[in-house]
């Protein structure tokens, strides 16, 4: 829709301008810093940071029910910058100035929900958000759009030139930032660094594809993560990791969306998302807690996060009931098919601390929960959400365990709707699908496939066929008149089809 046809109340608050403030805290010592560095740590502590945002001008006074008409029109507006994360521009980086945001066609991604075969199965009424539509195939980019969009701009201001970006990955933030890091060439190269034979060929390529400089190293994502932890403090590089604080800005818009897409209605939504890193479910309770002091939700959902037992350090840490006695112990993991989420030793575990106190605190009760599912668990719910037409990975899969895990331990009743993070696209992890079906998976994952869901594909080869179309020697006339009649009454036979 054209600016000039939109109510009058709302339209000169469409198209945003920077104003405000937005600037570090470090959850350590509580000091704050100015974002005119890049920091990825506290100078004073060497604590873990968080982005905070004062609105500027008019805009401090606008209500909930203001917001909600800006966000709805927004979302009608055709205008780049502001279609992906940055509908919500307001509440996710109000200085970078438009020109310099970076949108790839990110967010904004479907809710789609569960049929009735699925809701019976596990219990509840359910949607997946299918964060695997992203461009790079997962929720990543939302993050990456933010923290490449603030490089670009802070770049331009300060006149700084040949920067390289570096990640450590178990595979979507390296496809994720090196898709980012391409698209301004003139600015960044990408290098990302991997756990050799820790993602898949899928992933892998991604990286390769964008131009990044793929580094592959011996260990598991925590020790890469030390890695470039050592190269941000001792050299000029970018992190894009999601200790980066950008990072947890842009994937709030996943709250915000979630918020949106159900007219603001959350009190009875349940959003279940899987923890690696824990950067996601930091975004997802700071985008809800935001949402929530600006009016323009009434109330907080219910959150739950879920881990695989082969890599659960969150759960085990909230498994004591009393804050005073937690105790974080980073865990050694084990081969898991949420491999995107393999992680002992959080990040961003500081932030969660705080927001999981936050959050509780602001609902007046309890409504963060986390469950540890099985492999096997995790598998069989992926396969089951893709035969009832969904796109889950292994993740969305861990989601939907997760979901069924905290029916049955009574953490969700009747009258709750899950929403269910499908965090990135299932043929990223189409390899564990294929072990899944083929009844081959390692001995260390312990997944036994169900005989009834064991899928291979199946040869039709007719008996008694003499010839066979060739690479450049193809069938004519009667050949293939032959070939083609005994083919489909193979196949007639073995899908059981009845004659018209
Ligand atoms: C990164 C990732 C996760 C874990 O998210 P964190 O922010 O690290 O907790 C889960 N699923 C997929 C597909 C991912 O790429
Ligand atoms: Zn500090």
């Amino acid at each position: 829709m054209k600016l000039n046809e939109f109510p009058e109340d709302v339209r000169k608050y469409l198209v945003p301008e920077p104003s405000g403030n937005v600037f570090y805290r470090c959850l350590g010592c509580g000091d704050e810093f100015n974002i005119e560095r890049l920091l990825y740590t506290c100078p004073s502590c060497g604590g873990i940071l968080m982005l905070y945002h004062q609105l500027g001008g008019e805009t401090q006074a606008i209500e909930g029910g203001l917001w909600r008409r800006i966000f709805d029109y927004r979302r009608m507006l055709n205008l780049n910058p502001l279609k992906g994360i940055f509908r919500y521009y307001e509440f996710i980086a109000p200085i970078i100035p438009l020109e310099s945001i970076i949108y790839l066609g990110e967010a904004h991604t479907p809710i789609v929900v569960a049929n009735q075969n699925l809701e019976k199965l596990v219990g509840l009424p359910f949607y997946f958000k299918n964060e695997g539509l992203n461009p790079s195939l997962s929720f990543k980019d939302r993050g990456m759009a933010c923290a490449l969009s603030f490089l670009n701009y802070l770049a331009k201001k300060k006149g700084m030139k040949n920067l390289v970006t570096i990640c450590a990955s178990t595979g979507d933030t390296s496809a994720s930032g090196a898709l980012y890091s391409a698209y301004l060439p003139n600015l960044l190269k990408s290098a990302v660094l991997l756990p050799k034979g820790k993602v898949t060929v899928q992933q892998l390529s991604q990286p390769l594809g964008s131009g990044a400089a793929v580094l592959e190293m011996p260990g598991f994502f925590d020790d890469c993560m030390k890695v470039v932890e050592e190269l941000s403090e001792k050299y000029q590089v970018s992190l894009l990791n999601s200790k980066n604080s950008w990072r947890i800005l842009g994937q709030e818009s996943y709250s915000f969306e979630v918020a949106q897409d159900f007219d603001y209605q959350v009190a009875d939504k349940v959003i279940v998302a899987p923890i690696g890193n824990a950067g996601n479910i930091t975004a997802i309770m700071s985008g809800f807690l935001k949402f929530r002091k600006a009016n323009i939700i009434s109330e907080l959902p219910k959150i739950i996060g879920v881990q695989s037992d082969h890599a659960n350090p969150v759960y085990r840490y909230y498994l004591e009931d009393d804050p005073s006695r937690r105790k974080f112990e980073p865990v050694t993991v084990r081969p898991s098919v949420a491999q995107a989420a393999m992680i002992g030793n959080p990040v961003s575990i500081p932030r969660v601390i705080d927001l999981v106190r936050e959050y509780d605190q602001a609902a007046g009760q309890k409504r963060i929960f986390f469950v540890s599912v099985t492999e096997q668990e995790i598998m069989d719910a992926m396969i089951v959400a893709n035969k009832n037409g969904h796109i889950a990975c292994t993740h969305g899969g861990e989601s939907m365990a997760g979901f069924i895990k905290a029916i049955n331990r009574g953490l969700v009743s009747k009258g709750e709707i899950g929403i269910l993070d499908a965090t990135a696209h299932v043929l990223k992890f189409s390899s564990f699908q294929q072990m899944y079906l083929a009844d081959r998976f390692p001995p260390e994952f312990q997944v036994k496939p169900r005989k009834e869901f064991k899928n291979t594909p199946i040869a039709i080869a007719p008996k008694g066929l003499r010839k066979v179309p060739q690479a450049g020697k193809p069938l004519h006339g009667k050949d293939l008149d032959h070939f083609t009649k005994a083919h489909a009454a193979e196949i007639a036979r073995t899908l059981n089809l009845k004659k018209r």
